[in-house]
C-alpha cells in the first residue's frame, strides 16, 4: 500500500513531469478501467479529461489529486488503496499487466494507473467533499501540533498501532509505516492507547514526524522517476521478520498474516498483550 512517503514523492514527480501538460487522450482500459473509475462529476470520464491541461498535483493523506484547468473545475482524486500504482511511461513502452487508465500527455509520455486487485479508486469530481473517505480525514502528520495530537488521540481506546492507521485520526499512515513509527518510538504495537503515559505519547509524536520525514528522503533517492516502484528495503522492521533489529540485534518478531502483518522488536518495544501468539 503506498503510504505518505511514497505518495509524497510521486506527487513531486508529477509536479515536475505532468503539471502544465495537456491530456491529448484518456483511455479506461476494459475490463478493469470502468471498475476503478468513478465519475462523480457526470462529465463522462474519458471525454472530460481529453484536452484538459493538468494544473496541479497535490497529496492529502493517501490520496493524490490532479486538478485540471477546466471550466467548471475538474479533479481526479486517486486513492490507490492496497494495490494501486501510478506509472510514467513512454507512449511506446510495453503496457504492464493490470493497467486500467492511460492518460496520453502532449510530451509523448503516458501517465498510467495499474492495480493488481482493483482495490483502488479513481474519482472524477468537481468537489473533493463528494469523494468517499476524503472529507473525514484527520490532519497531516507534519501539520499537527503535539497538543492537538494528544487531543485527537483521546477518543481512541484500542491498540496504538490500529489507532495510528486510522485516517480520521491522522492521515497518510498505513500498516508499514505504523510499524516503523512504533519501532522508532520504542512502543509495543499492541499497547492500548489508554496505557500510554504522557511522555510515551510525545515519543510517538516525535517518531511519527522523524520516521516519515526520513522515509520521504529515502524514497526520493531510490524511486527517482520510477513512480510504479515501492522502495522499502531501508525499513527497520516492517517485512524484516527474523532479521536483526537495527538497534539491538534481536530477531524481528512477526504477528499476523498477508496485508495485515505486524513486525516489531520484542526487546526494544516491550509490553503489550501479544495477540495471535
Ligand atoms: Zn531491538
Amino acid at each position: 500500500m503506498p503510504e505518505l512517503p511514497e505518495l509524497e514523492v510521486i506527487r513531486e514527480v508529477l509536479q515536475r513531469r505532468a503539471v502544465g501538460r495537456t491530456v491529448i487522450d484518456a483511455t479506461l482500459v476494459p475490463p478493469g478501467g470502468p471498475i476503478v473509475a468513478r465519475d462523480l462529476a457526470n462529465a463522462g470520464f474519458e471525454g472530460a479529461l481529453k484536452g484538459a491541461v493538468i494544473a496541479s498535483a497535490a497529496r492529502r493523506g493517501k490520496f493524490l489529486v490532479l486538478a485540471f484547468q477546466t471550466e467548471p473545475s475538474l479533479l481526479l482524486a486517486i486513492n490507490p488503496k492496497l494495490t494501486g500504482r501510478l506509472q510514467l511511461a513512454g507512449a511506446g513502452e510495453k503496457r504492464m499487466a493490470k493497467t486500467h487508465l492511460i492518460l496520453d500527455l502532449d510530451d509523448g509520455r503516458q501517465l498510467r494507473y495499474l492495480d493488481q486487485k482493483l482495490m483502488g479508486q479513481l474519482y472524477l469530481t468537481r468537489s473533493l467533499e463528494a469523494v468517499p473517505e476524503y472529507s473525514g480525514m484527520g490532519p497531516e502528520p507534519f501539520d499537527v501540533s503535539l497538543e492537538s495530537f494528544r487531543e485527537r488521540l483521546r477518543p481512541f481506546r484500542g491498540e496504538i498501532k490500529g489507532v495510528l492507521t486510522r485516517g480520521e485520526f491522522i492521515a497518510g499512515i498505513g500498516n508499514a509505516y505504523a510499524d516503523e513509527i512504533l519501532w522508532a518510538a520504542r512502543l509495543h504495537p499492541y499497547r492500548k492507547r489508554t496505557q500510554l503515559r504522557a511522555d510515551e505519547v510525545e515519543r510517538l509524536y516525535e517518531a511519527m514526524r522523524s520516521t516519515l520525514a526520513d522515509a520521504v528522503e529515502k524514497v526520493r533517492g531510490e524511486m527517482q522517476e520510477n513512480i510504479h516502484l515501492k522502495p522499502r528495503d531501508f525499513l527497520a522492521v516492517h517485512m524484516k521478520t527474523g532479521e536483526p533489529c537495527p538497534r539491538c540485534g534481536t530477531p524481528i518478531s512477526l504477528v499476523g498474516a498477508n496485508q495485515r502483518i505486524t513486525n516489531f522488536c520484542r526487546s526494544c518495544q516491550p509490553g503489550g498483550l501479544i495477540k495471535g501468539m
